[in-house]
């Protein structure tokens, strides 16, 4: 199979990179590239250049407002606003909600959120986890009880990333406890402003807020926001969560760390780092290089459809290699940098940057401590062994 880009879909990557080059604001982008949580408000501003441009949806069917473009044009619109240092935008609601409610949503559901979610209006938090229901989700306990025209929703969710910044949380919740645990849940479009709902903000290693504990007393919640049929939320969350291994590969992200760690290693000497420290910092980056390379002829592979019936176990095995990429990305930032990795600084529009401080130091640390959690968001990566397991090799 041959896997080299067209002279068509390299038109494609130009038309894409001249589009960022020329749209991407350059104080957004330094600051999604030293790796601290944009607000929505920034990450705002990016949406409506890409919903002007007509971009922002490339993952939803064309008749709801997606690109119409093929998976290999996503794969490079993706790699390039990765490389670019765009933001991610309201990842939850255009990459999980969008493409649910297109699938299953009723025309009326769809009516009310597909376009406040294409221009950026609405956001969404993605509330599946639970204190005792990680990774086996389906065991989870936050119930819904049907009264009259209304949903009555109580229980805990947990590492709810977003809430503090959510309009509504895509809520999955048992609403028959007396049939098998996956038969009986459902999927609830839960506004977070309704009486019930508490945020509580979990104090994570990086020092950013970008996960919750999320209460939820007795929430009323109309039951014309229930996704599907009652009962069917666990296949609506397995196709969900499909989509969000499947874009965890990580490509664009890693070329990002390729190229600064490129540039930390050239500014290394005049740090203080000896020859032979520099020659051991290239031959590392190299060595990630020809890995993250092969990862993206691996995802180009899975993107061409080659994977066929295997396509769960391809997406769960470049979830597991592009976050331990991640790690090892991080982990050579931190050796390059030595004694000033220790240092958080904040973003640098923020507090000036201490005299001898190198910029490139910005934000490295807060971005390691919080790429730790890679390899147990979207799925724990032992889970993704499972997934591999079981598909290929379990009869
Ligand atoms: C930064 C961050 C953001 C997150 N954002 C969200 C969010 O927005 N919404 C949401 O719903 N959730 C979110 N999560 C939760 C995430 O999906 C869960 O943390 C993850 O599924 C693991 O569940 P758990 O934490 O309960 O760990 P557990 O399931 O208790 O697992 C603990 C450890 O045991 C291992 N383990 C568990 N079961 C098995 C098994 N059967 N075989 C082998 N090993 C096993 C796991 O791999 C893990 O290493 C987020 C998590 C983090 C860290």
């Amino acid at each position: 199979m041959d896997l080299a880009f067209s002279s068509e879909d390299l038109a494609f990557r130009d038309d894409v990179r001249g589009f960022l080059r020329d749209h991407l604001p350059a104080g957004l982008a330094r600051r999604e590239s030293q790796g601290f949580h944009l607000s929505r408000g920034e990450v705002a501003e990016w949406q409506r250049c890409l919903y002007a441009r007509g971009w922002v949806a490339p993952n939803w069917p064309q008749q709801f407002g997606g690109t119409g473009w093929n998976a290999i044009r996503k794969y490079i619109f993706d790699v390039e606003c990765g490389i670019a240092n765009a933001p991610e935008i309201s990842l939850i609601a255009l990459s999980m909600v969008g493409p649910v409610l297109c699938r299953f949503g009723s025309p009326e559901l769809q009516q009310r959120f597909l376009d406040p979610i294409l221009r950026g209006d609405l956001w969404f938090c993605q509330g599946f986890s639970e204190p005792q229901s990680g990774s086996d989700l389906a065991s989870l306990r936050t119930r819904a009880v049907r009264d009259g025209d209304d949903y009555i929703v109580s229980g805990q969710k947990t590492w709810t990333t977003a809430a503090h910044m959510a309009d509504y949380m895509i809520c999955l919740c048992r609403t028959d406890a007396e049939v098998k645990p996956q038969a009986g849940l459902s999927m609830l479009l839960l506004p977070m402003d309704a009486p019930g709902v508490t945020v509580r903000p979990i104090a994570t290693i990086d020092h950013e807020h970008t996960v919750n504990e999320v209460f939820l007393d007795d929430v009323r919640v109309s039951a014309a926001n229930l996704v599907g049929e009652p009962n069917s939320g666990w296949q609506q969350a397995r196709f969900l969560l499909g989509n969000e291994r499947t874009h965890n590969a990580y490509v664009g992200m890693l070329k990002r760390h390729l190229l600064r760690i490129a540039r930390l290693i050239d500014a290394a000497p005049a740090r203080g780092a000896s020859a032979v420290a520099c020659a051991q910092f290239r031959r590392a980056h190299a060595l990630l290089e020809i890995d993250i390379d092969a990862l993206e002829w691996s995802a180009l592979r899975v993107v061409a459809g080659e994977q066929g019936a295997a396509l769960d176990a391809a997406a769960s095995a470049l979830k597991i290699r592009g976050s331990e990429y991640l790690l090892r990305a991080a982990d050579l930032e931190m050796e390059i940098l030595g004694r000033e990795a220790a240092a958080r600084f904040a973003p640098d529009d923020v507090a000036p940057l201490p005299a001898g401080a190198d910029p490139l130091a910005v934000g490295r640390s807060t971005q390691y401590l919080y790429w730790r959690a890679s390899t147990i968001f979207g799925g724990a990566n032992e889970i993704q062994r499972s997934i591999i397991w079981n598909t290929l090799f379990r009869a």
